[in-house]
């Protein structure tokens, strides 16, 4: 089933005196569930505009957005902001970790804001850590960690909720490529288990990874293909 769906999507910026920019052109984008998804493309032609859109962070100025089959391009921010948080496992570049808080609490923290009980808060923040292979860390604090392990510790933070996308925005960018490789990797794994995974990167040999790469170019998709990895698994 299609777990994000677009139709004719377009995101105008009013830059004042009638100066205007098209960000996004018409996008139409298609992603089933349990996709493994990178999308590509240069400086400035709407990878995050597209994502801010997808993520429910933002609304698009015409056009039609379902996610997990409900049309959300004509929420208000606060219907908006309620999908996103059940609907969308955010990860970023720079891991975005409490530096105080150990790995444990950190993957805790959307569940106390989703007002899970203390009990079960534990128990589904060490399974989601233990997913991502850092169960025996769960006691550190990110400045203890490397990199690619504070992008695991984001990760399970991203996965707690038990959402419908992850969505990641250069989660290697900071990473070496090897740790990359290995982020990608656990990705790859998550989407075996049935997770859906869209992220943005500038690598091609990072994209080369996930199993089908979406191509953005002056605000629309250019080209839309299958990888070596994702024929593979066809
Ligand atoms: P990318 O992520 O691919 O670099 P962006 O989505 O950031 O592309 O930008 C697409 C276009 O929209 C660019 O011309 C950029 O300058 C413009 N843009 C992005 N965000 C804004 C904004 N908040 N206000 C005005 N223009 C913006
Ligand atoms: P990225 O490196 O992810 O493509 P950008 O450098 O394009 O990010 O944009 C960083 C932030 O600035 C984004 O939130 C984007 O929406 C905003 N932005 C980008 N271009 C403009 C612009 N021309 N005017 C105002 N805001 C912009």
């Amino acid at each position: 089933s299609c777990i994000i769906c677009t139709e004719d999507l377009w995101k105008t910026y009013d830059m004042g005196s009638e100066q205007q920019v098209h960000a996004l052109r018409g996008v139409n984008l298609r992603i089933e569930r349990n996709e493994y998804v990178a999308i590509m493309g240069p400086s400035g032609s709407g990878k995050s505009t597209l994502m801010n859109l997808i993520g429910c962070l933002d609304t698009p100025s015409k056009g039609l957005y379902w996610l997990n089959s409900q049309l959300v391009s004509e929420l208000d921010d606060d219907e908006l902001a309620r999908i996103r948080n059940k609907e969308i496992g955010f990860v970023f570049q720079t891991f975005n970790l409490l530096a105080r808080a150990t790995a444990l609490h950190n993957v805790e923290l959307p569940l106390i804001y989703a007002g899970v009980p203390a009990s079960e808060r534990i128990e589904r923040a060490k399974d989601s850590l233990t997913k991502v292979g850092m169960g025996p860390r769960m006691h550190h604090k990110p400045n203890e960690l490397s990199g690619g392990q504070r992008q695991r510790v984001a990760i399970a933070r991203a996965l707690v909720n038990r959402p419908s996308i992850i969505l990641a925005d250069e989660p290697t960018g900071n990473l070496d490529s090897q740790t990359g490789v290995e982020i990608m990797a656990l990705f790859d794994t998550l989407q075996s288990q049935g997770n859906t995974i869209v992220l943005v990167t500038h690598e091609h040999d990072i994209a080369e990874y996930a199993h089908r790469v979406v191509y953005i170019k002056d605000g629309v998709v250019s080209r839309d293909e299958v990888t070596e990895r994702g024929a593979s698994l066809a």
